[in-house]
């Protein structure tokens, strides 16, 4: 059961093959035989998902039918949950438990879904590794020495492994391509403002953005079908229709352009992951897709002006945990200040008092201008770099990562080293166009990802092309061994 994909599983759910409550049973034991080598679940909800598998068994019994009811899903760890804790892997929400739901919780469980826990992440979201949770890290399970990639940890590892057949995620800069590159996964980050940020903890504002890892392009259409469009309650959350994705899957990719930018194909690719984008370029030829070279020539910016504004939104976005209103409180202060520093010294991690830092010096007076705004001048560079090569094309390609997923500890010492890992990731979120990486082949025992970005709100055309791709090769369903 649990090698079966989300549509195969609404399949078989629908055909009575097995029960929501036989099938989450299997889940619920797997990940308390499993999980334990791999730390992907901070919460298992044991006794919510059993509730919400007898609720699906009866309402289908009772003659309700959807593509998503009875499906077991898990949600990372900053999407609040009501009566479920929300730690955002942080110390300071170690307690915390949400009194109401994240838009994209609420309508998954509208439509259905058994909701087996809550995932682990990096802290706050911020990393490419998983290894900065108060929790400690998660392990790739293709080598559980090497790290998963990150934010979105916990998702990518428990969905590689078997333990769920796909999870939510969140992307400000890469956070659900790039571990769904480095465990075998397929990971959709729609245009900001698709999905409704409500109830998703804030890290970077204006990069935030839900999304979804699951075996395949189809079960990520099911997924952003059930939860894209309008919501009221996110201010930047756009009132564009929402597509038929299922329809989309279908048609044959006859016509497609796909621009290549020179920028990605540079020095500090490893050769092997360009071999790997060149073998997926040439079978997306055989099924029709033409190729342009392209040049996105703001690209190498990209990354410091992501850091730039992505630490400045998350230090303003972080006040709010101060041990008053918010988060952790330090025993016996001695004055108001005492509560304030020791509060958020005690709770928050090395990278999240790093980024915070950063961001409060680059949006002081006299670095505002010289950090920030320069920034946000690269931002708009970097968006009119994509609007004007979607001129010429329908879809960019190229790789998800640089390298392959990194030892356990290994940049640790060096966060630069680890922010530059995010050089192809990043620009989408700058730009708030789309992106989706899907798994292209293997390394040394490694998954390897290939990333498709697309212009604002046309999620339906990566999709396309994925699941055509797809069709023809089996990447996606090789699964590590012991899971
Ligand atoms: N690795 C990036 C960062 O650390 C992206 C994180 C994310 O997408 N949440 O900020």
């Amino acid at each position: 059961m649990h090698q079966l994909t989300l549509a195969n599983i609404s399949k078989a759910l629908a055909d009575k093959q097995f029960s929501a409550r036989e099938l989450t049973s299997h889940l619920l034991t797997r990940i308390e035989q499993l999980d334990p080598q791999l730390n992907s679940f901070i919460t298992v909800s044991t006794e919510q998902a059993l509730q919400q598998a007898d609720a699906a068994d009866t309402a289908r019994s009772q003659g309700q039918t959807g593509p998503l009811l009875g499906v077991p899903l898990a949600h990372k760890d900053l999407f609040c949950t009501q009566g479920i804790r929300t730690s955002c892997a942080s110390k300071t929400l170690d307690n915390f438990i949400a009194p109401y739901n994240a838009n994209v919780v609420e309508k998954l469980n509208h439509a259905g879904v058994v909701s087996l826990g809550k995932l682990n992440m990096d802290e706050f979201a911020m990393g490419s590794s998983g290894e900065t949770s108060f929790y400690g890290a998660s392990k790739n399970p293709w080598d559980t020495s090497r790290v998963p990639g990150g934010s979105s940890s916990g998702s990518a590892v428990a969905v590689a492994a078997r333990l769920v057949p796909a999870a939510t995620g969140s992307d400000s800069g890469g956070s659900i391509r790039q571990p769904a590159a480095f465990t075998g996964l397929t990971g959709i980050k729609p245009t900001y403002g698709r999905i409704s940020r409500w109830g998703m903890t804030a890290y970077a504002s204006s990069f935030d953005q839900a999304g979804f890892l699951a075996h395949n392009a189809e079960d990520c259409a099911i997924l952003l079908q059930a939860t894209a469009g309008f919501d009221e309650r996110d201010s930047t959350s756009a009132q564009q229709p929402v597509d038929d994705y299922a329809a989309a899957l279908t048609q044959p990719l006859q016509g497609l352009r796909i621009g290549l930018p020179k920028e990605y194909f540079c020095s500090s690719l490893d050769a092997r992951i360009g071999d790997v984008v060149n073998t997926a370029i040439e079978q997306l030829k055989q099924l029709g897709a033409t190729f342009v070279d392209i040049s996105l020539p703001t690209l190498p910016h990209a990354v410091a002006a992501y850091y730039v504004i992505a630490s400045a939104e998350a230090s303003t976005n972080l006040a709010r945990f101060d041990g008053v209103r918010f988060g952790h409180r330090c025993a016996d202060p001695k004055d108001l200040e005492d509560l304030y520093v020791r509060s958020r010294d005690e709770a928050f991690g090395a990278e999240v008092k790093r980024r915070i830092m950063m961001g409060t010096y680059a949006l002081s007076t006299g670095y505002y201008d010289a950090y920030y705004l320069k920034a946000q001048k690269i931002r708009r560079l970097i968006k009119n770099d994509f609007v004007s090569a979607f001129k010429d094309v329908d879809l960019i390609l190229g790789p998800t990562t640089p390298n392959l997923p990194w030892q356990l500890g290994a940049k640790t010492n060096d966060p630069v080293a680890a922010y530059l890992e995010d050089i192809y990731t990043v620009p989408a979120n700058l730009a708030g166009i789309p992106g989706l990486s899907m798994p292209a082949g293997m390394i040394d025992g490694l998954p390897v990802g290939v990333q498709l970005q697309a212009p604002y709100f046309q999620e339906a055309r990566m999709l396309q092309v994925a699941h055509q791709f797809q069709q023809h090769t089996a990447w996606h369903t090789n699964a590590p061994a012991g899971f």
